[in-house]
C-alpha cells in the first residue's frame, strides 16, 4: 500500500483541530479515519462568493450579508420560558435583524463591534423593516487576525461554502476546518480504486480531486448541480461507493452458481398430472409465471434463490404448494415456515386440505406445541416418514433434522430467509429457498436490498375480487362509522378495529385499548361479542383470540398490535383504523388486506384526528386512490426515503456513506452494469475480487446469502 492509503486511515485524533474530545464524538458517529471524514460529505453548499449589500436585499430573497454587530440581546416573550436573542448587523450600505428563537447562548457569541456574516432568507418584519429568522451565521472577527487570515477567509466565506450535518460537539463549522486540514494532508498520489478506463469512458474524475472538489468545490462550479449531489466529484464518489456495493452482490451471486445442490429435480408428465389434481382453480396468469420460473430454478443443479412478491390476496400459497408438491414429487422433504404460530397454523390447515389426496402427509411444528408432539414431529421429519413440515421457526431448530430437505418456503418474511439459510448450510442443508412477501418492492430497492435474490412477481389478483373501498373521515364521524360497522355485523359480517400503538411497551396505550374494548362493548356493540388483541399478550392468549375471531366466536376483534400480516378470516368485511394518520402507508395497505378476501363487497374506514401533517394527509389520499399495492409501494418510497420503507429491523438496505438509494436510483444502475461487465473483463483479478469480498459485509452491513 502505499502513502495515500496510509493517509486517509489516519485516525482522526491526530489530526490538527481535533484532539481527544471531539474524536470520540465523531468515533460515535461512526467517522475513525480521514476516509470516513471524507466520505462524509456536505449536506449542502451554500454561495458565499459575494455578499449582498445590506441596503439593497429584498423579503423572500436568501442571501449571505457581512457586517459589524451593532446591537445583541435577548428578551422573554409573552409565552413562558420562550427566549428570543435579537442582533442587528450593519454594514456600509444600511443594517438588518436577526432573530433567533432558543438560541440564548447567542449572547456570548455575537458581540457588539463584532464583524459576522449571516446568510438565510430575509422577511418582512410585521412592525416593518426586514429580518432574518434564525439565519446560518459565522463570526469572523477571531480569525482573520493572524497571517492564517487568508486561507481561513477562503474556507467558511468568500466561496462556495460547504454545509455540514453538525456531530455532536463538533460544529458544521468546526467540521470544516477539520476536513480541510484532512484534504491538505493528501499526498499528491491517492490510490484509486476504480479502474481507470471506466472512470475515463463515465468521465469521472480521480478520486483525490473528487475528495477535493466535494467539499471545496471550484468557483465554475454550478450550486444548483451540487445541491442536487449531481457535481462531477459528488457522481464519482456516489458511483465509487455504488460499484463496489455491485461487484460485491455479483461476486456473492456467481459464488452460489458455482453450488451444487445435493439432490437433482425433474419435471414429467407424471408429475403435471398430479399437480392439475390438487389444483383447486384456474391459476392466474401472473401465477402461472411464478410458477414456471420457480419450476426452471428448482431443476437447476444450483440451489435456488427466490423472492416471490405478491400483493395480499394474489394467491402465493398455491403457488408455493404447487412447488412444493413437484419437490416431494422428486422424493425430497419441504418445509413451510411462517413467522407466526397462527399463520402457520392456517397455513397447516390450508396445505393439508390440499394434499388430503395425495400420497403425501403434513406435520405441524411450532414453538408452543407440547414436548411429545414436537418429539413424534422430530421423528417424522428425521426418518422421512412426513413429506411436508408447516411450522414457525422452530422447524430450524437445533434439535429438528430431517431426512432429505429439499425445498424451503418463508412466508412473508423476507430477510429472515436469507438468515436462516446459514443456519440450515450448518447443518449440512442447501435446500432451495423460495421466499414470499406481501410488501411489494420497489424496483430500485429490489436490485439493492435483495440483489442477491431473484425475483417472481404476480401482478395480478385471482378472479371475481371486488376491491376493497376505503373512506378517510375525521374522528368526528365516529358514530357513524360505528353503526356502520354493527349494519356490516348484523348481516353476519365481522369488522376489525384497528388502534395504533405508540409505543410497543407502554402501559399507557395498553390502558386505552382495554378502555376502549370495554367502551365498545358498553356503548355501541351491546348485543356484540367484542374481542381484544394487543401486543403485550402472550402469543397463547393472543393466537386464542385470533382463532376465536377465525371461527367467529368474535364479531368485532379490537387490535392494538398490527393484525398479523397474512391472517384469513374471509367473512370480515370492515377495517376501521383509528387514528389511522399515525400508521405508515405499508402497514394500512396491510391493514386493509385483512378485508375482501371472500365473496363479501368490504370497506376500509380511515378514521384521523387533526392536525393531520401533509405526509399523513399524502398516505390517506394515497389509499383511498388506490388498492395496488406496488403502486402503494412506489408512493410510499417517493414519500418516506428507502431508509424508512422497510423499517429499520429486517431493512436488508446497504449501509452506505455517499450515496442514497432514492435520489441516486440511476447512478445505481450504471454502477450495475458497469460492475457486471467489468467482472466479465480480464482485469477482475482473483486477488481484486479478494479485496472486495473481505470487506462488503463489513462495509454494507448485509447479510449475505452465502
Ligand atoms: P396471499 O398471496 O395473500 O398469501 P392466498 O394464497 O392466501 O393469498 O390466497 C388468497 C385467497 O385466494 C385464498 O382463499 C385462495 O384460495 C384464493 N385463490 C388463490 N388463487 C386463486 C385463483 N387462481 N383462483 C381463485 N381463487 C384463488
Ligand atoms: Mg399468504
Amino acid at each position: 500500500m502505499t502513502g495515500s492509503a496510509d493517509a486517509l486511515h489516519t485516525s482522526l485524533q491526530f489530526i490538527k483541530g481535533v484532539g481527544p474530545r471531539r474524536a470520540e464524538a465523531l468515533a460515535e458517529a461512526g467517522l475513525l479515519v480521514l476516509e470516513d471524514l471524507l466520505l462524509r460529505l456536505p449536506i449542502r453548499y451554500e454561495d458565499r462568493s459575494r455578499f449582498q449589500p445590506i441596503g439593497g436585499v429584498r423579503p423572500g430573497e436568501t442571501v449571505s450579508v457581512a457586517g459589524q454587530v451593532l446591537s445583541s440581546g435577548v428578551r422573554s416573550t409573552r409565552r413562558r420560558g420562550f427566549l428570543v436573542f435579537e442582533m442587528l448587523l450593519e454594514d456600509d450600505t444600511g443594517h438588518i435583524r436577526a432573530v433567533f428563537f432558543n438560541q440564548a447562548f447567542l449572547k456570548g457569541v455575537f458581540e457588539v463591534n463584532q464583524h459576522a456574516i449571516l446568510f438565510g432568507k430575509v422577511e418582512r418584519r410585521p412592525s416593518g423593516g426586514l429580518q432574518f429568522t434564525n439565519p446560518q451565521y459565522e463570526i469572523v472577527d477571531d480569525e482573520s487576525t493572524s497571517g492564517v487570515e487568508k486561507t481561513i477567509e477562503l474556507i467558511h466565506t468568500g466561496r462556495i461554502v460547504p454545509v455540514y450535518e453538525r456531530v455532536g460537539p463538533v460544529t458544521p463549522k468546526m467540521f470544516r476546518r477539520i476536513v480541510h486540514t484532512g484534504l491538505a494532508g493528501l499526498p499528491d498520489a491517492t490510490d484509486d480504486p476504480l479502474p481507470e478506463h471506466l472512470r475515463r469512458e463515465l468521465g469521472l474524475p480521480e478520486r483525490r480531486q473528487a475528495l477535493f472538489d466535494a467539499h471545496f468545490p471550484g468557483s465554475s462550479e454550478s450550486l444548483e448541480q451540487l445541491n442536487q449531489f449531481r457535481s462531477p466529484a459528488q457522481r464519482r464518489l456516489i458511483f465509487e461507493e455504488f460499484f463496489a456495493f455491485q461487484v460485491g452482490l455479483a461476486v456473492k451471486r456467481k459464488e452460489n452458481d458455482t453450488r451444487q445442490k445435493p439432490l437433482t429435480i425433474r419435471v414429467d408428465d407424471r408429475i403435471r398430472l398430479a399437480a392439475l389434481d390438487v389444483l383447486p382453480f384456474r391459476l392466474t396468469d401472473g401465477q402461472r409465471q411464478a410458477l414456471k420460473e420457480i419450476v426452471v430454478d428448482l431443476q437447476r443443479p444450483q440451489p435456488m434463490n427466490r423472492l416471490l412478491q405478491g400483493d395480499v390476496g394474489s394467491g402465493k400459497t398455491i403457488v408455493a404448494l404447487l412447488a412444493a408438491l413437484v419437490t416431494m414429487e422428486n422424493g425430497f422433504q419441504v418445509a413451510v415456515m411462517s413467522p407466526t404460530e397462527l399463520l402457520a397454523e392456517q397455513h397447516f390447515l390450508t396445505l393439508s386440505r390440499l394434499l388430503a389426496n395425495t400420497r403425501f402427509s403434513v406435520v405441524r411444528l411450532t414453538g408452543t406445541m407440547g414436548a411429545s408432539s414436537k418429539r413424534t414431529a422430530w421423528d417424522e421429519l428425521a426418518t422421512g416418514k412426513t413429506h411436508l413440515a408447516v411450522g414457525t421457526h422452530a422447524l430450524v431448530q437445533e434439535a429438528v433434522s430431517f431426512k432429505s430437505l429439499g425445498l424451503i418456503i418463508i412466508d412473508e418474511q423476507h430477510r429472515f430467509g436469507v438468515v436462516q439459510r446459514a443456519t440450515l448450510r450448518e447443518k449440512g442443508l442447501d435446500p432451495d429457498v423460495l421466499v414470499m412477501t406481501a410488501t411489494p418492492i420497489p424496483r430500485t430497492l429490489a436490485l439493492t436490498a435483495y440483489g442477491d435474490l431473484d425475483t417472481s412477481v404476480i401482478r395480478d389478483l385471482p378472479p371475481g375480487r371486488q376491491p376493497v373501498t376505503t373512506t378517510v373521515r375525521p374522528e368526528t364521524h365516529r358514530e357513524e362509522a360505528y353503526r356502520f360497522v354493527e349494519s356490516e355485523v348484523a348481516k353476519g359480517r365481522q369488522a376489525y378495529v384497528v388502534f395504533p400503538l405508540v409505543e410497543e411497551s407502554s402501559k399507557v396505550d395498553l390502558n386505552a385499548a382495554t378502555e376502549m374494548a370495554e367502551h365498545l362493548r358498553s356503548t355501541a356493540f351491546t348485543d356484540r361479542r367484542v374481542g381484544l388483541v394487543h401486543g403485550r399478550m402472550k402469543t397463547a392468549e393472543r393466537d386464542a383470540v385470533m382463532r376465536a375471531f377465525v371461527d367467529h366466536d368474535v364479531d368485532i376483534l379490537v387490535a392494538t398490535t398490527v393484525i398479523e400480516v397474512g391472517v384469513d378470516v374471509p367473512n370480515a368485511s370492515v377495517m376501521l383504523v383509528e387514528h389511522a394518520e399515525r400508521f405508515g402507508l405499508a402497514q394500512l395497505h396491510q391493514l386493509r388486506g385483512r378485508v375482501g378476501r371472500g365473496v363479501y363487497q368490504s370497506h376500509c374506514v380511515l378514521m384521523y384526528r387533526h392536525p393531520l401533517s401533509d405526509l399523513a394527509r399524502a398516505r390517506l389520499g394515497a389509499l383511498a386512490e388506490t388498492t395496488d399495492g406496488f403502486e402503494l409501494s412506489e408512493r410510499d418510497l417517493q414519500l418516506r426515503g428507502p431508509g424508512d420503507f422497510f423499517g429499520t429491523r429486517q431493512s436488508g438496505l446497504p449501509t452506505l456513506r455517499v450515496g442514497d438509494l432514492l435520489r441516486d436510483q440511476r447512478i445505481m444502475e450504471e454502477a450495475r452494469r458497469a460492475a457486471h461487465a467489468w467482472l466479465q473483463s480480464s482485469s477482475a483479478t482473483h486477488d481484486l475480487l479478494q479485496d472486495v469480498k473481505r470487506g462488503w459485509a463489513e462495509r454494507f452491513g448485509l447479510v449475505g446469502v452465502g
